[in-house]
């Protein structure tokens, strides 16, 4: 079996492990409800697994990311062409998740799923979560807002951010570690370069034995969530959760196909089938920093994507494009005001486009990542933050499928970007060679 065959066996075995373990969590939970076995199984067995992949994955991402970003840059090798592809980056991030936002506000506005919630309701989803939001607003407290996001993109100590996973500082030191090394003359850079170029190595093949194993830990996720759902919950707040879907649908089935179209100069319905592999890993681990490593390979293998824009933009991305979590916030904003009657003027929800677009840069790229930031545009917009408590009951369904858009628009900007540059994509290749250096 060739390489390429191979790759693609291992995505049909993801996708059919998916669709088993989502039939057999639902079946169960249709037919024993939330039995002592069924919960044991799933607090025992198969989350464990699922979060033992989903470390894995995560444990991945430091390395990659500061070695795919020093190398991208390095590479870059006119620290000019770096300013030039980061602004176009950031700029383009901040278009898209703009539009996301603005398509999630109109369908809220249209839709209005608040206005038909029931008081009992309400109430009931306030008194049942309300303990698990004491907790995160405290968390919500913590988050520095404003000029200290700003000052805190600056670590003060890099391996202390990459120990803590604070991925923007991390990016930051990696993006001037990376253009610090490009403009040493060569046979000085060499050394370091080899050696971060034998550590991305290194990552790709243990990002290749973690998907070996992604069959088993989608199953596990995708079952562990759907056999403990609150599906009846799921249908108290069935509106809510319709208008964030179809908001994440228009976005990713109208913005993302045209932009690939029409920018990007590829065939969507070529796109899509290649990328499949990433959309079921952002959908089973809720996370763009434990998809990155997918996202990152089969881009570059499937898509073309050069390494020097997809060690740039698709970090970046993780951490800072978050398409989907902006709608969502949106949605919720609005859904939650709606519910508590207090319609919100057009300024106001000018406001929330805004706040939404600029905390989803602020967002971690890991499950429920939006949730704290949510909290303090609630607090912003003159609502109680306490009232996230409505929705926490659907957030993992939702956060599955706003992770899912999140990184399809990351995929989407390294098309277009790199079809700004010039580079020829959409020819599949076989796995490339690491780079000679
Ligand atoms: N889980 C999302 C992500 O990783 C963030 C969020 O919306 O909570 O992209």
């Amino acid at each position: 079996m060739t390489a390429a065959q191979a790759k693609h066996n291992l995505a049909g075995k993801i996708l059919l492990s998916l669709l088993l373990g989502a039939a057999l969590g639902v079946g169960a939970h249709a037919l024993f409800g939330a039995a002592p076995w069924l919960v044991w199984t799933v607090n025992k067995i198969t989350r464990p697994l699922g979060t033992m992949w989903l470390r894995a994955l995560i444990m991945i991402v430091v390395p990659l990311v500061f070695a795919s970003l020093t190398l991208g840059v390095a590479g870059l090798g006119d620290i000019r062409k770096l300013g030039r592809i980061g602004l176009k980056t950031l700029g383009f991030f901040l278009l898209i998740t703009a539009c996301a936002t603005t398509i999630g506000l109109a369908v809220v506005n249209t839709l209005q799923p608040g206005k038909g919630l029931p008081e009992v309701t309400r109430d009931e989803m306030l008194a049942q979560f309300g303990s698990d939001v004491a907790q995160m607003k405290e968390t919500a407290g913590a988050i520095s807002f404003g000029p200290e996001m700003l000052v805190n993109i600056i670590p003060r100590n890099p391996v202390a951010a990459a120990a803590n996973g604070d991925m923007l500082a991390l990016i930051f030191f990696s993006l001037l570690f990376g253009a610090a090394l490009g403009l040493l003359p060569r046979e000085r850079a060499q050394p370091m370069l080899g050696a971060i170029q034998a550590l991305a190595d290194v990552v790709v093949i243990i990002i290749g034995w973690v998907m070996k194993l992604a069959p088993i830990g989608v199953f596990a996720l995708i079952f562990s969530v759907t056999a403990l759902f609150g599906y009846d919950i799921m249908q108290k707040l069935m509106w809510f959760v319709v208008t964030v879907v179809i908001g994440l649908v228009i976005h990713a089935a109208v913005v993302y196909p045209l932009l690939i179209r029409f920018v990007a100069g590829l065939n969507p319905f070529s796109v899509l089938p290649r990328i499949y592999p990433v959309l079921i890993t952002a959908f089973s681990t809720s996370s763009s920093n434990a998809t990155l490593p997918t996202t990152m390979s089969v881009s570059e293998r499937e898509l073309n994507v050069p390494r020097e824009i997809s060690g740039f933009v698709l970090p970046l991305g993780a951490t800072m494009n978050m398409n989907g979590t902006a709608l969502f916030e949106g949605v919720t904003v609005l859904f939650i005001a709606q519910v508590f009657g207090a319609g919100l003027p057009l300024s106001t929800q000018l406001v929330v486009v805004l706040m939404s677009v600029v905390t989803a840069v602020g967002v971690a790229g890991v499950p429920s990542g939006a949730i704290p930031l949510l909290m303090m545009i609630l607090g912003i917009v003159g609502l109680p933050p306490e009232a996230i408590a409505l929705v926490l009951g659907v957030d993992r369904i939702l956060d599955m499928c706003r992770t899912t858009v999140n990184v399809a628009g990351d995929v989407t900007t390294a098309l277009v970007v790199s079809r700004s540059e010039g580079y020829n994509l959409g020819s599949p290749v076989r796995l490339r060679a690491p780079a000679a250096s």
